[in-house]
């Protein structure tokens, strides 16, 4: 086989690996990138049924349970804080921001006579 041969040869080879490697790589990202959505969808049902757990559980004498309610009600806590920097208060029904003074939530039209009455 003459040099030009081999060369040639050898050329055709590295780009016959290079397809593979290109090919491989693709295949790789396409198994992580599934590996991932799969995982999100673990996370998610995982989450749905812990919800559903703690609505069952929710006055049993568990320390995760107990965690789980201080936190609803430190989040309720900054969210109202968040909305009295707003200048109003969650609606009772929809939870959107009703400014001070207000008679009716303007997202879903729900009679506010009594949030503000302290
Ligand atoms: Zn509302």
């Amino acid at each position: 086989m003459s040099f030009l041969d081999e060369l040639s040869d050898s050329i055709v080879n590295t780009t016959k690996d290079l397809g593979k490697m290109a090919q491989n790589a693709g295949d790789l990202t396409k198994l992580q990138y599934d590996k991932k959505v799969k995982e999100s969808e673990l996370s998610k049902l995982y989450e749905k049924l812990g919800q559903k757990y703690y609505e069952e559980h929710k006055d049993e004498d568990d320390e995760e349970i107990k965690e789980i309610t201080a936190a609803i009600l430190r989040i309720k806590e900054i969210s109202e804080e968040i909305m009295q920097k707003k200048g109003g208060k969650a609606c009772p029904k929809c939870g959107a921001l009703v400014k001070d003074g207000s008679k009716f939530c303007s997202a879903c039209g729900e009679k506010i006579d009594d949030i503000f009455e302290e």
